[in-house]
């Protein structure tokens, strides 16, 4: 078994996935902890400018598999093209961000290689017999510490937010093909349809800055500072799951924006700031944001469990605070 770590990188229409930088950023702290190389591993078919992309950071090596049967993600081509790799190229920990499309193909993975899975780790330390990982269990409510008892190659799904995407170091890397791949790859799904979520939905875990309203802001009719305060910060709006299901968060036709909920039945984001105003801090939501770069939370009651992950903790009413502070944000910024 090499001491190289992989990192399998995922994209979209010419872009890299944001979680794949996360994955690197995993990659290379863990490839640093057992003295081992990082390479990045990128599959599809015209890679192009993708591979500039991916070359930019530093790893070891960027393999790559340029193939018309990725052109499409499907899992029986990538799986077919990893599998072999892996196989013969043994390393020690290959990582996944831990995303829609590594989850619909990485158990099956582990079932050809008969590797051993760790998905969605959230953190990572060296145990007296091996690395321990930290993984979230029943929805969030509880934190386990696994350790893997086979040897062989580790599978692993990085959770968002967990490693930032910042933390990954740029460099040179070396392109080269993945060694091993079978010729005559073949995608095992049509794509009948691709449904783009339209123009007027959010897609929270892309921003930067969330501005997320709690039930303690009272009422549909009391969103509106906290709308002011997203728009000095160029934020944008979330909320929790009660703000949600009491319909107070509406677009401009009078619809519930279910999009913008946070937390382990909504979306799980990663922003640099993230304001939670009036919100209590139930695991459910804390699983949704805690990843977080800066966590600023307002609330009227100062033992409120979103102070203890908070960065820094406002204790007052939000009908106060939050105007002062667009005031504040607007006087800053002229
Ligand atoms: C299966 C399941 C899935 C769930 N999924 C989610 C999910 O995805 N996302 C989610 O958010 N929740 C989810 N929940 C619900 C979750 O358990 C909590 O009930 C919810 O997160 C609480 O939302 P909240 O913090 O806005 O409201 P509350 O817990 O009611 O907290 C309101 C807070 O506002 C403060 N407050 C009140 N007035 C003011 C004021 N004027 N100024 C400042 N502070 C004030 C209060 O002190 C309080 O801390 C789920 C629950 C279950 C069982």
């Amino acid at each position: 078994m090499s001491e190289q770590v992989w990192v399998v990188l995922q994209h979209r229409e010419g872009k890299l996935h944001r979680m794949s930088k996360e994955a690197i950023a995993a990659g290379q702290r863990l490839a640093g902890e057992i003295g081992g190389t990082v390479s990045g591993v990128l599959l599809g078919s015209g890679l192009g400018d993708l591979v500039a992309q991916a070359s930019a950071f530093d790893l070891a090596t960027l393999y790559t598999v340029d193939d018309s049967a990725l052109q499409d993600y499907n899992p029986g081509a990538y799986v077919a093209a990893l599998t072999p790799a892996i196989r013969e190229q043994a390393p020690a920990f290959v990582v996944f961000p831990h995303t829609y499309q590594s989850v619909d193909y990485f158990p099956r993975l582990g079932q050809a290689l008969d590797a051993a899975l760790v998905p969605e780790v959230i953190g990572f330390e060296n145990g007296a017999d091996g690395l321990i990982w930290q993984r979230p269990i029943l929805g969030g409510k509880l934190q386990a510490r696994v350790r893997v008892k086979t040897s062989g190659t580790v599978l692993l799904s990085v959770q968002s937010g967990a490693f930032p995407a910042d933390g990954a170091a740029a460099g040179q890397a070396d392109v080269e093909p993945l060694p091993s791949v079978p010729s005559g790859l073949t995608s095992d799904r049509e794509i009948l349809e691709v449904q783009q979520v339209g123009d007027d939905q959010v897609d929270l875990t892309k921003a930067d800055v969330i501005v997320a309203i709690g039930r303690g802001v009272g009422g549909a009719d009391k969103v509106e500072s906290l709308r002011e305060l997203a728009k000095v910060l160029g934020a944008d709006i979330g909320a929790s799951r009660p703000v949600i299901d009491n319909g107070w968060l509406l677009d401009a036709d009078g619809n519930v924006e279910r999009e913008r909920q946070i937390g382990s039945s909504g979306q799980t984001v990663a922003p640099k700031l993230y304001i939670a105003a009036g919100i209590s801090g139930a695991i459910q939501h804390l699983v949704g944001m805690k990843g977080a770069t800066c966590i600023v939370a307002i609330n009227k009651d100062a033992t409120a469990p979103i102070f203890n992950i908070a960065h820094y903790g406002i204790v007052g009413d939000l009908h106060e605070i939050v105007p002062a502070l667009t005031e504040a944000v607007a006087a800053v910024k002229g």
